[in-house]
């Protein structure tokens, strides 16, 4: 297979799941059920002995859940996967099936904020020490990984966009025995495939570009069988964050335009970023597709990015006067946001004042959405105008 994600994936996604549906329906049913009967005694203790695979109960299997899962697995070319509740549900169940009191986990900086605080309160409670590396460096990363059990990566990294060579990564985690983990929420399976690179597991907070439409909170986890399995049976069981059937149903619509989507939101993201870097009131843009190359097996890029503005500028004035980007969190839909990181600094002042993943206050994220580059454009022409610009 080449680098980029070819025809057959993406024609792939866009027709019906594979398989008998009921009446041939080209959308698959949503099986909204908790459970599933047997017809026999037999049949029931064969299953319980495990000779037989089939839906038990929502929380493990469902049908409408598994085609979900089975289209990442083939999108992440891997193996198999597990539907979440959420992203997080999926990057904690992922993490904690592998780690164990006394170890340590390498992580890059700049992870996504829940998954810093993650490492930082729950998992410090069971022993578990995190240590964090610039994912630029190398050198750094080859010196923390020694007796490390888990690597964890995200590329681009949350709110710096920092894009890293995954490959070389992987390979220096592999070199000394380190599970990887990779968060894939912004690259999207289209832009990357990590198991190709030779991560060993892949999440994602599918409420983002898997879902695409602003309207699911879900996450999902793919790898190899082996490992998959060590999630599935030693954690989802009890923690239970499971990806439900109607949540799935959407993820599956999602997926279908998943591609085209994000050629839509690469194209307009960078029309917008390489404008805002010409203004004299920018004074740093971050996002990997300006300057220099993406690292390889990285074919392309998403709608978010983040830039910062000069002491001129009003944020709260800017982010008030913008009309088509509407303040919130998340990324990923159909529309425009924006987040200033005035907020999230205040939002880190709680209950975790200690935590702070390092974001200068002057940086503003935008998510570029589907409502076209130039209309935006003229929004935040006309913001920076207000704001002082
Ligand atoms: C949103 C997000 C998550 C968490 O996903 P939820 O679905 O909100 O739990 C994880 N990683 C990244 C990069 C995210 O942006």
């Amino acid at each position: 297979m080449n680098e980029a994600f070819d025809d057959y994936a993406h024609a792939s996604l866009v027709v019906a799941h594979d398989g008998d549906h009921a009446f041939d329906a080209v959308v698959p049913p949503i099986v909204q059920s908790s459970l599933f009967t047997f017809r026999t005694f037999e049949e029931m203790a064969a299953t319980y002995r495990g000779e037989k695979s089939r839906p038990v109960y929502s929380r493990t299997t469902n049908p409408t859940t598994r085609a979900f899962e089975q289209k990442i697995a083939e999108l992440e070319c891997t193996e198999d996967a597990i539907g979440f509740a959420s992203g997080m549900g999926a990057i904690s169940s992922t993490v904690l099936a592998f780690v164990e009191p006394g170890d340590r986990i390498v992580c890059v900086e700049h992870v996504y904020p829940d998954a810093y605080r993650l490492f930082e309160t729950l998992l410090k409670r069971w022993n578990v020490d995190t240590v964090y590396v610039d994912g630029k460096d190398h050198d750094a990363v080859a010196r923390a990984l020694p007796g490390a059990r888990l690597f964890y990566m995200e590329s681009p990294t949350s709110w710096m966009m920092e894009a890293h060579d995954v490959r070389a990564l992987a390979a220096l985690a592999r070199g000394h025995g380190v599970i990887t983990v990779i968060d894939n929420s912004c690259a999207s399976p289209v832009f990357q495939q990590p198991i190709r690179l030779g991560v060993d597991l892949v999440v994602h907070s599918a409420s983002k570009y898997i879902s695409g439409h602003s309207d699911v909170v879900a996450g999902v986890a793919a790898g190899r069988r082996e490992l998959i399995d060590v999630v599935r049976k030693t954690i989802t069981p009890y923690l239970g964050a499971k990806l439900a059937p109607f949540e799935a149903w959407l993820l599956l619509r999602g997926l279908r335009t998943l591609p085209t989507r994000m050629k839509a939101h690469e194209a307009s993201c960078l029309t917008i970023a390489r404008r805002l870097k010409e203004l004299a009131v920018v004074t740093a843009v971050y996002h990997p597709g300006l300057g220099n190359q993406l690292p390889p097996g990285m074919s392309g890029t998403s709608g978010l990015f983040s830039f910062a503005f000069d002491e001129s500028i009003d944020i709260p004035a800017f982010c008030n006067a913008l009309r088509l980007f509407k303040l919130g969190v998340s990324w990923g839909g159909h529309e425009s946001l924006v987040v200033p990181a005035l907020v999230s600094r205040a939002q880190n002042a709680g209950p975790n004042s200690a935590i702070d993943f390092g974001v200068s206050e002057r940086i503003v994220r935008l998510h570029v959405g589907l409502e076209g580059a130039d209309v935006l454009w003229a929004d935040i022409a006309q913001a920076i105008g207000k704001a002082g610009g």
